[in-house]
């Protein structure tokens, strides 16, 4: 046997590889994102290279991943068929931080001036393959690069100074192409060999890759098989004179047999093979697909937005409106927008940061090539790439649910609205800076809509033409808005007036202040100015009662804070309103439901 080589870590490798292990990536579930990463950045670079070199190819493998795993022995075999490494290459990719292969590839790429949106090439920052130090005390890689007639094995420990390069020797672990991971567990980790746990980490982190993912599983298939049975003396008797046949009995087993299970067999639709997708060439079905698939759900969405940005950042997402509400979406967190970095999962753990927690009905994911795969949450907090990110997204979910208020059939905006109406609300009083995308799709009941819900721009449509504002009664029922004596001199000029009934109507409203440039008027508060004073007459009146004025309010006391003599009423005597600067009635009730 050839004897294998020891080198020496490049001298800040050992160091940084301690630091990347331990605080670089929380959870260390992440090793084998990285590693199927990996496997796929070595299959573009194969497919990508082979279009120039055909010769690349001649050993006629699939490209694919295969993920083995033995449980007995805390052991998972990872093998791609990509463009594996030569013994150079070995030394400079895996004995290396600082200089990543991928970031040169790139460099090269670019340099002969063929990159394009195609290669999709992922971890441009060269840390990734030591994640599998995360789980492994011994990490071997044995890789064959179609530029090398021999077949080569690095042989890594964790916490060791040097690793060792030498020719793959093993007939049994020859491969015609590409690079085969074996991680040996350390012990508390041996869990992570099993085929399920693989299989659940490929389809949460790895689904979209565009390669096939395999794992070895154990599978079983139901046959008939035959049963001999001890026959009795009569049934012998009757078979030796040929007077019945053999009794034949069966039963079923369960045949047990391992074979390769394909796992990730979700192509994402915003891209296909090998180019972007277009919004376009998608089907309404295979949105719907793609979002039951995605998010769990068995009911179509509501509807849905698939957009790509360029420019300053560049990325994909398709965002959802659900078909209806979950109990939970606001209290809890809602896990609402994958984030993907080159199609591979990143998180869906944010608070805020990608989208605004008021909007955290609407589901979605989004793509980046310009975000590093072990993006933290500290980074996605300052990054403004994420703030553009957030900005466009929002406007594209406003897009998405104005587009089901003009649609057609407006029992589709009704079912949105019952369902997502108050988090529009909550978006009222939580984002000023978009009051005026909000505002439009927001409806209420009103004096002159019957049991339909209008919205403010059919408000301000019929409005007359000598009146300013827009008038609203706050009040914990429709009847009770309905019978409500402020409406009466409303009602007498023919002006609409809102009916806010739900209690987060109001907290709305009063954060809006107008629309359209016409303010919001309560009209229970006290200095209600509908255009049509009278001053003269009005001085002259109140003249005339003070005395009564003053009497009542004797009678009264402190239950009420003054009496006045009020020119709005035309059938009923007298009012209680609220001060002009006080809560209003509603609110008050509000508040004391809050205080209980
Ligand atoms: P990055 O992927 O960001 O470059 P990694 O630490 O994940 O950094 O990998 C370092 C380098 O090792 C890669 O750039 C690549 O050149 C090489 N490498 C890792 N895994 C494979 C693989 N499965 N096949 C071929 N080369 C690989
Ligand atoms: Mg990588």
């Amino acid at each position: 046997d050839p004897p294998s080589e020891k080198y020496e870590y490049q001298a800040e490798v050992s160091r940084l590889m301690d630091l990347i292990v331990h605080s670089l990536y929380s959870n260390k579930e992440v090793f084998l994102r990285e590693l199927i990463s990996n496997a796929s950045d070595a299959l573009d670079k194969l497919r990508y290279l082979s279009v120039t070199q055909p010769e690349l190819l001649r050993d006629a493998v699939d490209l694919d991943i295969r993920i083995h795993t033995d449980k007995d022995n805390g052991i998972i075999t990872l093998t791609d068929s990509g463009i594996g490494m030569t013994r150079q290459e070995l030394v400079d990719c895996l004995g290396t931080i600082a200089q990543s292969g991928t970031a040169k590839f790139f460099k090269a790429l670019k340099d002969s001036k063929e990159a394009g949106a195609d290669s999709n090439l992922i971890g441009q920052f060269g840390v990734g393959f030591y994640s599998a130090f995360l789980v492994a005390d011994k990490v071997v890689v044995s890789t064959k690069s179609p530029k090398s007639e021999k077949q080569f094995v690095w042989e890594g420990e964790a916490n060791a100074n040097s690793y060792t390069i030498r020719e793959e020797t093993d007939q049994d672990k020859l491969i015609p192409r590409g690079t085969r991971i074996t991680l040996y567990l350390k012990r508390d980790d041996k869990g992570f060999a099993h085929p399920e746990r693989i299989e659940s980490l490929i389809k949460n982190y790895s689904q979209f890759v565009s390669f096939p993912i395999y794992t070895w599983k154990e599978k079983g298939f139901t046959k008939e098989v035959e049963i001999e049975e001890e026959p009795t003396e009569a049934q012998k008797d009757a078979e030796e004179d040929g007077s019945v046949e053999k009794k034949k009995k069966t039963k079923k087993v369960i045949e047990k047999y391992w074979d390769w299970e394909l796992i990730n067999e979700t192509q994402p639709i915003w891209v296909s093979a090998l180019r972007l997708r277009n919004p376009k060439d998608v089907t309404t079905d295979e949105y719907n697909e793609f979002y039951k698939k995605t998010f769990n759900e068995y009911l179509d969405p509501l509807a849905s937005s698939h957009f790509t940005t360029e420019g300053e950042v560049e990325f994909r997402s398709i965002l959802f409106v659900p078909p209806v509400k979950k109990e939970d979406m606001l209290n809890t967190k809602t896990k609402n927008i994958r984030l993907y970095v080159k199609r591979v999962f990143i998180s869906d753990d944010f608070d805020g940061e990608l989208f605004p927690r008021y909007l955290s009905f609407v589901k979605g994911v989004v793509d980046s090539n310009d975000l590093p795969l072990n993006v933290s949450r500290e980074i996605l907090q300052e990054s403004r790439i994420v703030r553009i990110m957030r900005k466009r997204l929002v406007r594209k979910a406003f897009d998405m649910i104005l587009g089901i208020s003009l649609s057609e059939n407006r029992d589709d905006y009704d079912k949105f609205w019952d369902n997502f109406g108050k988090f529009l609300k909550l978006g009222c009083i939580e984002d000023h800076p978009n009051h005026k995308r909000i505002a439009p799709l927001l409806r209420f009941f009103s004096s002159q809509s019957e049991d339909e819900l209008i919205s403010l721009d059919e408000y301000v449509e019929s409005m007359k033409q000598e009146q300013k504002d827009i008038y609203y009664i706050a009040a914990d029922s429709l009847t009770s808005a309905k019978n409500a004596p402020f409406l009466e001199k409303l009602s007498q000029k023919d002006f609409e007036v809102l009916f806010l009934v739900d209690p987060m109507d109001e907290l709305a409203i009063q954060n809006l202040k107008s629309y359209k440039e016409k303010n919001f008027v309560d009209i229970s508060k006290e200095d209600l100015d509908l255009g049509d004073k009278d001053e003269e007459k009005e001085k002259e009146i109140k003249q005339e009662f003070v005395q009564t004025c003053d009497w009542i309010k004797k009678q009264l006391g402190d239950k009420v804070a003054s009496v006045q003599i009020s020119n709005r009423l035309s059938s009923s005597p007298c009012v209680l309103v609220s001060g002009k600067f006080g809560w209003s009635a509603n609110m008050e009730r509000l508040m004391k439901a809050q205080t209980l």
